[in-house]
């Protein structure tokens, strides 16, 4: 018989928490988001029960919505379920801990942000440890990044090494990397002396639909995509010369990457939370392709004429006035140890995702073009 739980996604207002959170309330289990914002493109009553808006730095906020009765408390029809789920020795049988302050390249590698990146993931995590040890949470689900592999490792675009045993000597790119080694840490310390049963898993690269898109915080996939998709008129035309449109991508375009298309994560997330196995483990895809590879994906998809432009060194320095945020030269998911602990491996590829990705992209530009609101909420 299927076990119903009562589970808390922390960051469920966010792109890979919104997925896992519809994953979850769709097998039936009692779900809690909680977020600073509501999610973007969900509706409340897909993804979940009850939404908490709150903030995760506060650990007086933490401690509350750790727990059964909420002090601002509204609570859903649903809420009596939550009731006889709940016992007094045992909080949330699981907590998804996906808060975080984050995005992409244009925000991750400029340096603009890094004091505050550091300090709300870690207050963040700080918060959660304590308070998972203090309810007897049954298990914790840490969202750890590859960005936190030795950027030494990662400097070769066609060989990078991104094995779990690789992390040290740390040596992070980022200040978003060692904080996620950090926390990685903290919550290994917690398993060691409170007796914390937590997963962690390393994510590489994950996209896909209902994300962040634009405005500075969107990865690549989504970034290309939008650049693509809001290009009118470049539709080819056998035999008629037309203006050349081109889009812009940041570096040489040889950095190479890896993506996972996020309903493969969630699954990898459900089936590492149910193994024995702690980690940290890599989540992600071994299809590695260059930058510009990615971008030329998104151009086939649309069936558009248009061309990529590179930028970067001085040029992109008098445009944007800061140095080519592109990260590490190579990265790759190395997924041997994840396939050996849990005995599972992704298929979808790359562009059948991107195909997903773009479909929806598209339509998120024809709204804003056409002033409709993008909000489903
Ligand atoms: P996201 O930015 O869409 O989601 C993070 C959510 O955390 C956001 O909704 C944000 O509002 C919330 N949040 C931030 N600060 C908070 C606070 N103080 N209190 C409450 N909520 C707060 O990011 P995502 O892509 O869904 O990533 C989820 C997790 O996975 C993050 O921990 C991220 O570091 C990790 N990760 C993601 C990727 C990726 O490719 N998307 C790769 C590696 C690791």
């Amino acid at each position: 018989m299927k076990q119903f739980k009562n589970i808390l996604v922390l960051g469920g207002g966010g792109f890979i928490g919104g997925h896992l959170a519809k994953r979850l309330k769709s097998e039936g289990h009692y779900v809690r988001v909680v977020d600073l914002k509501k999610h973007e493109y969900f509706k409340e009553n897909e993804i979940c029960d009850e939404f908490l808006t709150y903030d995760l730095r506060d650990p007086h906020n933490v401690k509350t919505v750790m727990r059964l009765e909420v002090s601002n408390g509204n609570y859903p029809q649903s809420f009596h379920y939550l009731k006889q789920l709940f016992s007094k020795e045992k909080g949330f049988d699981e907590v998804y801990q996906l808060a975080a302050d984050m995005g992409g390249a244009g925000y991750i590698f400029t340096g603009e942000h890094d004091a505050d990146v550091m300090h709300n993931s870690a207050m963040i995590n700080l918060n959660v440890a304590h308070e998972c040890v203090k309810t007897k949470v049954g298990k914790l689900f840490y969202s750890s990044s590859a960005c936190m592999y030795p950027e030494h490792n990662q400097l070769d675009p066609d060989n990078p090494n991104c094995e779990e045993s690789s992390a040290y000597p740390a040596n992070p790119d980022s200040e978003y990397g060692w904080e996620k080694l950090f926390s990685e840490r903290l919550f290994l310390a917690f398993a060691r002396n409170y007796g914390l049963n937590v997963r962690i898993a390393r994510f590489h690269n994950i996209f896909g639909p209902q994300g962040t898109w634009f405005g500075g915080k969107e990865k690549s996939p989504a970034a290309m995509c939008r650049k693509v998709a809001e290009i009118d008129d470049a539709t080819k035309i056998i035999g008629q010369t037309r203006p050349e449109y081109e889009i812009e991508v940041w570096g040489d375009g040889r950095q190479t990457r890896s993506f996972l298309y996020v309903e493969e994560c969630v699954e990898a997330v459900l089936r590492l939370m149910k193994s024995d196995f702690t980690g940290p483990v890599n989540i992600g895809s071994e299809e590695m392709v260059s930058i510009n590879e990615l971008a030329q994906i998104a151009i086939d998809i649309s069936g558009k004429d248009i061309k990529i432009t590179n930028i970067d060194g001085d040029e992109f320095v008098n445009k944007y006035g800061f140095k080519c945020p592109t990260g590490v030269r190579g990265r790759n998911s190395d997924n041997k140890l994840y396939k050996e602990k849990v005995g599972w491996e992704s298929s979808m590829t790359l562009r059948d995702g991107m195909k997903k990705t773009y479909t929806w992209i598209q339509e998120m530009v024809n709204k804003k073009k056409y002033g409709k609101s993008s909000d489903s909420n």
